[in-house]
């Protein structure tokens, strides 16, 4: 019932962008390269436990424009069959991303102090274990979708 109440309130935030790892990048020309990414409207890039991503913001086609139901639920792809709602875009909000760039003015400014000001990084002591929050964060990167539409279909009956 709680489930059904919370995708109910939400307009489908799970089922409107995609987010792919991306390499490491590693000189200056890679970072420019990422700056040119974020030169597009609606394109992100995070970083995650030392990974990086490219998020696209853009709506699944089989999103309905009217109730956010999955329009071909039955047969969705796998990757939104695994996505579980109990820690979801709408519950977390937020993440907390080690970086989080939303244009290219952003990344610019990071290459110059990077770069021109001659930072030293400080060594990373390895990965952290993954938190609760972070692993439902891959989990909607590798598969939005999924348990909101189950529980509407559910509720049709
Ligand atoms: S599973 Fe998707 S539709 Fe349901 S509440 Fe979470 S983000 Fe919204
Ligand atoms: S569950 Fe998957 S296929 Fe269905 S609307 Fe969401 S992203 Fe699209």
């Amino acid at each position: 019932m709680a489930k059904e109440t919370q995708c109910g309130e939400c307009p489908g935030l799970c089922c409107r962008y995609v987010a792919l790892p991306i390499e490491t990048p590693e000189d200056k020309e890679d970072y420019d390269d990422i700056r040119w990414y974020l030169c597009h409207e609606d394109i992100t890039v995070f970083v995650e436990e030392d990974d990086w991503y490219i998020n696209i913001k853009n709506k699944c086609r089989h999103l309905s424009d009217e109730g956010y139901r999955c329009e071909i639920y039955d047969k969705r792809p796998k990757i939104c069959r695994g996505y579980r709602h109990k820690d979801c875009d709408f519950v977390e909000g937020e993440y907390d991303y080690e970086l989080h760039f939303t244009d290219d003015k952003q990344m610019e400014e990071y290459i110059k102090i990077k770069f021109d000001n001659n930072v030293i990084e400080k060594p990373k002591k390895g990965k952290l274990q993954k938190s609760k929050k972070n692993q439902s964060r891959v989990r909607s990167i590798s598969g939005p979708g999924g348990s909101r539409n189950k529980d509407k279909t559910a509720a049709k009956g």
